[in-house]
């Protein structure tokens, strides 16, 4: 399975213009020989007009959140249906703002089987809010990654990616050590295991979120269990982003 590497631009970038010049500028610096797929998520009206204007193959789109209702009486809803029309191919769920605002883990489980039947690739963001010595963050972290999986179907597994994204980690000047965040995956991976069994589990790409930037990643790349990484600020300045990507060259 290929890494992924995913910009989440939130509402950093504002503007088409501002959206298609970090888009072209990411686009020029592209390191060759990268193993990892790459996907940019802006917000949903820049993802569609950049995806249109993009003529390019290696920079794939994403948005930050979708409706678990195709169509119907949804007033402010953008279906997944009507992001898959548009060319977008990803989609995060879950992120940890939008389970702020309210996302539940079972909101996050049907918007998931939404996605997937839209022919998406969901980006389902888990992780503990903080930590403790006992080590109880891993019984969150267990509900967390069950719940909001509950629904999807073990056959699915392969077009899922679960991100690691722990709401600790998200902001800092740094990602923790390489052992916590391989501690994290190897964890999550242990749960899908326990949800879908082994095979299944096995084909979800489980990736890392939480203040990577160029200095961070390939560290992380080389010491822990990563495919790949959510990138938040980062993933605004072509130069971080695409320093984040050559981890995986
Ligand atoms: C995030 O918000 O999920 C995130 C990883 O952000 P940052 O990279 O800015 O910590």
């Amino acid at each position: 399975m290929k890494s992924l590497v995913v910009g989440n631009w939130k509402l950093y970038v504002g503007t088409i213009p501002e959206g298609k010049k970090l888009l072209r500028s990411i686009d020029k610096k592209f390191p060759r020989g990268s193993r990892a797929l790459v996907a940019v998520c802006p917000p949903v009206p820049l993802a569609v007009a950049l995806k249109k204007e993009y003529g390019g193959r290696r920079i794939l789109f994403g948005t930050q959140d979708v409706s678990y209702d195709a169509d119907g009486a949804h007033t402010g809803s953008i279906s997944p249906v009507t992001l898959k029309a548009s060319g977008i191919e990803y989609v995060i769920l879950g992120h940890a703002e939008k389970r702020a605002l309210g996302d539940t883990d079972e909101d996050v489980s049907k918007k998931a089987v939404a996605a997937l039947n839209a022919k998406l690739h969901p980006i389902i963001c888990v992780g503990e809010r903080e930590r403790d010595d006992e080590g109880s963050h891993f019984s969150y972290l267990a509900k967390n990654v069950s719940v909001s999986l509950s629904r999807v179907e073990s056959a699915h597994a392969s077009r899922l990616t679960v991100a690691y994204d722990p709401l600790w980690a998200i902001g800092e000047s740094d990602p923790p050590a390489a052992r916590v965040v391989s501690e994290g995956i190897i964890f999550i991976r242990k749960t899908l295991v326990e949800l879908w069994g082994r095979d299944a589990a096995e084909k979800t790409r489980i990736i890392y979120g939480g203040s990577v930037n160029a200095e961070s990643a390939k560290n992380l790349v080389d010491n822990s269990h990563v495919q790949g990484f959510l990138v938040g600020r980062a993933s605004t300045d072509a130069e971080s982003f695409v320093s984040i990507m050559k981890a995986f060259t």
